[in-house]
């Protein structure tokens, strides 16, 4: 089983869910961190990394002495990331999304593919977790290709938890998508339920059955309550306002490391996702 655990802004909670729930379950579980725009799952799980693989991306580079400047992969192109100027073809990588068309239609098979770096991935072990994040290099602008790969160390037979990229744009669509349950963290305040609409919005895109966190759940208002109940979400776990645990979280501990007790609502919020899926399983909608 996937689960992604996703959030509509940064700053709710979502590593700490990802993170707490990866070391209640404990054994066969993978945690992916694929917010590789700013991946900090790490801090908390401290792993020993053993692998660490440069990730680059397919681009065009063309050979100036078989073009004919044809101007065919300029026309295919939809992203404008090779454009004919003048006698040249200049491609731009940076706004290459690596579809391969361009050298598909290039009748003189002037165009060869070169890499753009991407950035990094690591992976490694916590006891019995395996760890894998992603690192996107500094000034890349695209970093679906990275998710991609980060998900891409995916096991069939073991628990995935992916720790998705905050927002509801490209990101967290590819780090959201083609999984068993998206767990959206939110908090009770007027941007918490602004925010917490737009991923309910895409999740219905992707046609993933998706529960509720609500962290900070003694602040705020009654209104994502009110939204959970009227959109049929389920509210599988409710985080109170603890100065205790804003300190564990800020001194880079876990809070199930520390307080014990959190790893039994750890593990009952893990059953009732699986209870969710396996309902969906039985009556999909
Ligand atoms: S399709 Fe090939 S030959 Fe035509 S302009 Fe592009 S690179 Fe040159
Ligand atoms: S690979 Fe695709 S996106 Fe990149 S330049 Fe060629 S056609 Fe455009």
């Amino acid at each position: 089983m996937i689960i992604s655990v996703a959030s509509g802004k940064g700053g709710t909670g979502k590593t700490t869910v990802a993170t707490n729930l990866a070391l209640s379950v404990k054994s066969q579980v993978q945690l992916l961190d694929c917010d590789v725009e700013e991946p900090n799952a790490h801090l908390f799980i401290h792993p020993v990394f053993e692998k660490s693989e440069a990730i680059t991306t397919p681009v065009p580079q063309v050979d100036e002495n078989k073009c004919t400047v044809c101007g065919k992969c300029a026309e295919i192109c939809e992203f404008k990331a090779i454009v004919v100027i003048g006698e040249t073809v200049l491609p731009f990588p940076e706004l290459c999304h690596s579809c391969g068309g361009c050298m598909e239609v290039c009748p003189e098979k002037a165009i060869t593919e070169t890499g753009r770096d991407l950035g990094v991935i690591e992976a490694g072990h916590k006891n019995g977790l395996e760890f894998v994040h992603g690192r996107l290099r500094v000034g890349e602008a695209m970093s679906p290709p990275l998710i991609r790969e980060v998900r891409a160390y995916a096991h069939t037979d073991t628990l995935t938890i992916i720790d998705a990229p905050p927002g509801t744009s490209c990101p967290v669509i590819a780090a959201m998508k083609d999984t068993d349950f998206i767990l959206l963290v939110t908090e009770p305040t007027p941007f918490g339920l602004h925010d917490l609409k737009l991923a309910v919005g895409a999740v219905k895109i992707l046609g993933i059955p998706c529960g509720l966190v609500i962290n900070r759940s003694d602040m705020g208002d009654d209104q994502v309550m009110a939204y959970a109940k009227e959109e049929d979400l389920p509210v599988l776990m409710e985080i109170p306002f603890d100065r205790g645990i804003a300190e564990i979280y800020s001194m880079g501990e876990v809070l199930v490391e520390v307080m014990p007790e959190w790893k039994e609502k750890f593990l009952e919020l893990y059953d009732r996702i699986q209870e969710q899926v396996s309902n969906r399983q039985e009556h999909p909608s």
